[in-house]
């Protein structure tokens, strides 16, 4: 039989001290989740203000004494209190949409440490980030250059631009989230990226500022990054001799957090990596980074009530009530997370897989996990700052989650659970049935 303390010292595979269990219960900071769950109910995305800060220290830290703007891969996380830590923090942002950028300005950012990635950026799109003046729009097509080149035109402004390059690299991580290889849809292959560069410096309405490349996500390793580094260093050679000057150099985000058993890569240990290569070609660039998982990732939990444990003759499954609807990433990736028992019990343990209640084979949070249940029983499950709330719908007619914001033992409704109302906002029954 397991003691508590055999659970504890394995109960954290995702190695965040600001969750942690004190008299057998489970803490975010100083609040205990139980209390949390009884409060706002579940499932509940749980956030940790000292967790986001520490997070970005580490790039802080990282950067001392060189040029590096950060610019948060807000798609991760965009609740707006989030983002407002961030800016607060001084920290600028990778957009993706429209949207993302009247979130930014919500939440008191400033557009001009913007960056503006995205392949398919819309004319109205545009629009907005060149009339917010955004630092910098990373081009991925030749049409979009074009495009970006009349709309700056026709408003009377100059678009500052950097041409994603597609460094044809392997990221070594999962086909989903790798896309700095040849045959994915994002950037400019870099083979043509002399010619992209030339005629961005022909069309009217542009400014070309830099050069940017983000080569996928989850990444535990700096080679990729070096490889990606060297392909855009002899780029920015070639296109120096061509009379093209470089402001900065955007490395993307991508850097991995620990799940399970990972060992993440730490801002430091890529970026002096990085400032050495830089130095050694005497190249004095502006840098930019797009973190969105490292900063947020291991900040947050997902919390769930267990509703049924149902006993097979092939499997044990743990029935809980969140679903893929709150937490995609198992469905879509087969990701991996580590679940935590918020009251740790005693008893004989069960392997469980842990599954949601949508009517979907894929509806699964956690497989094979060995864990001592009864109904009721509040989970945890881990690494769920990135990439859970902001994928969440409402498939299944499931409201979506509410999430908080925990400080010390002060914590805060960063979204209220949504409602029926919610679900149905701007559906209309016809008259004319
Ligand atoms: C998603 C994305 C990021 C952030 O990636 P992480 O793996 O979360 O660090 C940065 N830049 C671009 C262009 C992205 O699409």
């Amino acid at each position: 039989m397991p003691s508590l303390t055999d659970q504890q010292s394995l109960a954290t595979p995702a190695g965040q001290p600001h969750f942690h269990y004190r008299n057998g219960e489970l803490y975010a900071e100083d609040v205990p989740l139980v209390w949390l769950a009884e409060q706002l109910s579940t499932p509940l995305y749980v956030y940790s203000k000292a967790a986001l800060h520490s997070a970005w220290g580490s790039y802080t830290q990282a950067i001392k004494g060189h040029d590096v703007l950060v610019c948060y891969g807000m798609k991760a996380n965009s609740n707006l209190a989030i983002l407002q830590q961030f800016a607060k923090l001084g920290s600028g942002f990778d957009i993706v949409s429209g949207g993302e950028l009247m979130r930014v300005m919500k939440a008191g950012g400033n557009p001009g440490k913007v960056v503006f990635s995205g392949v398919g950026k819309e004319v109205w799109e545009m629009e907005l980030a060149l009339n917010s003046g955004v630092k910098c729009f990373n081009v991925e097509s030749v049409p979009e250059l074009k495009r970006l080149s009349a709309v700056a035109t026709r408003l009377g402004r100059t678009a500052p631009v950097s041409i994603r390059v597609n460094p044809d690299v392997d990221a070594q991580t999962h086909p989903y989230i790798s896309t700095g290889l040849k045959e994915n849809k994002f950037g400019i292959a870099i083979e043509s990226a002399l010619e992209t560069y030339k005629l961005a410096k022909q069309l009217p309405g542009l400014n070309v500022v830099g050069v940017d490349c983000h080569i996928g996500s989850q990444i535990t390793e700096v080679s990729p990054y070096l490889d990606a580094l060297d392909k855009l260093l002899n780029l920015i050679t070639t296109l120096t001799t061509e009379g093209i000057e470089l402001h900065h150099l955007d490395l993307g985000g991508g850097l991995g957090i620990r799940y399970d058993d990972e060992t993440p890569l730490a801002p430091g240990v890529l970026l002096d990596a990085v400032f050495e290569k830089l130095a050694q070609k005497g190249l004095k660039l502006q840098l930019v980074l797009e973190p969105g998982r490292s900063l947020v990732g291991n900040a947050g939990l997902l919390i769930t009530e267990v509703q049924y444990l149902k006993h097979t003759d092939d499997k044990d499954f743990a029935i809980v009530d969140a679903g893929m609807n709150d937490l995609m990433r198992p469905a879509l990736y087969e990701a991996w997370h580590g679940v935590l028992p918020i009251r740790p019990r005693m008893t004989q343990t069960h392997v469980y897989d842990v599954v949601g209640p949508v009517c979907e084979s894929a509806d699964w949070l956690a497989r094979a996990r060995a864990l001592a249940l009864e109904e009721g029983d509040l989970l945890a499950i881990e690494s769920a700052g990135a990439y859970g709330f902001v994928m969440a719908g409402h498939y299944n007619s499931r409201p979506r989650a509410a999430e908080v914001l925990v400080d010390g033992k002060h914590w805060d409704v960063i979204r209220t659970r949504e409602t029926f109302d919610d679900l149905i906002r701007g559906e209309a029954l016809l008259d004319r049935v």
